[in-house]
């Protein structure tokens, strides 16, 4: 099956040529069609099964008409347990956005290095990616504000919960709007994952 056959634009299509992902992976032709649909979405899946992209094509597109935020108010939170996954992440959607016809701005935020040039940076920022310590600094020091998100994504949901993230998830929970697309990816359905499924 086609990347257009899952409802991707021709803009990202073209994106797609270009990174040379010639056809959907399994799990993006399972969660493609239901994002777009603004459907929540429990993916279980282990790095390399192409869960990133997964999630990060419908996202921009179901960003566009939406990108027009209050400063320091951003449309997407994609969590994740390590800054290289953040990197890695933001990387993607750098990418992507890069194809679109309107302007995504992506930024990734983490602990373990200087936290004011973050700050400085989370201006017009439509794409968050974040570890869960860092992220409740910057909400906490008002250089964010999380009431415009729409779309809350766990990425390795399993690895945050080992890595003892359990505390500061759920207090950035409370912080968002209650009604939102949530995304969960998981290596692994644990009893723990599976608490965080019901409870967020
Ligand atoms: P991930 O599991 O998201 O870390 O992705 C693993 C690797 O697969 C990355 O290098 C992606 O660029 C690549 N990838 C993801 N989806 C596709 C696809 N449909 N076709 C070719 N490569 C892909």
């Amino acid at each position: 099956m086609p990347f257009s056959s899952l409802g991707i634009s021709t803009h990202l299509i073209k994106g797609l040529e270009k990174e040379k992902y010639l056809k959907p992976y399994p799990i993006q032709e399972k969660t493609i069609p239901a994002i777009l649909n603004k459907k929540d979405v429990l993916g279980i899946a282990q790095t390399g099964s192409g869960k990133t992209a997964s999630y990060v094509l419908p996202i921009l597109m179901n960003l566009e008409g939406k990108t027009a935020t209050k400063n320091r108010h951003v449309n997407v939170l994609v969590l994740v347990p390590t800054r290289e996954l953040a990197d890695q992440v933001q990387g993607v959607f750098r990418t992507f956005g890069f194809y679109l016809p309107f302007r995504v701005k992506s930024l990734a935020v983490f602990g373990g290095s200087s936290i004011n040039p973050q700050m400085q940076a989370l201006q017009n920022v439509n794409v968050l990616v974040a570890t869960p310590g860092r992220l409740i600094e910057l909400a906490k020091s008002n250089a964010l504000h999380l009431d415009s998100i729409s779309t809350l994504v766990l990425d390795e949901a399993d690895k945050m919960l080992n890595l003892g993230f359990k505390d500061e998830m759920d207090e950035i929970f409370a912080m968002l709007p209650k009604k939102r697309q949530n995304l969960l990816f998981s290596a692994t359905l644990s009893p723990d994952v599976q608490n965080v499924e019901r409870l967020y």
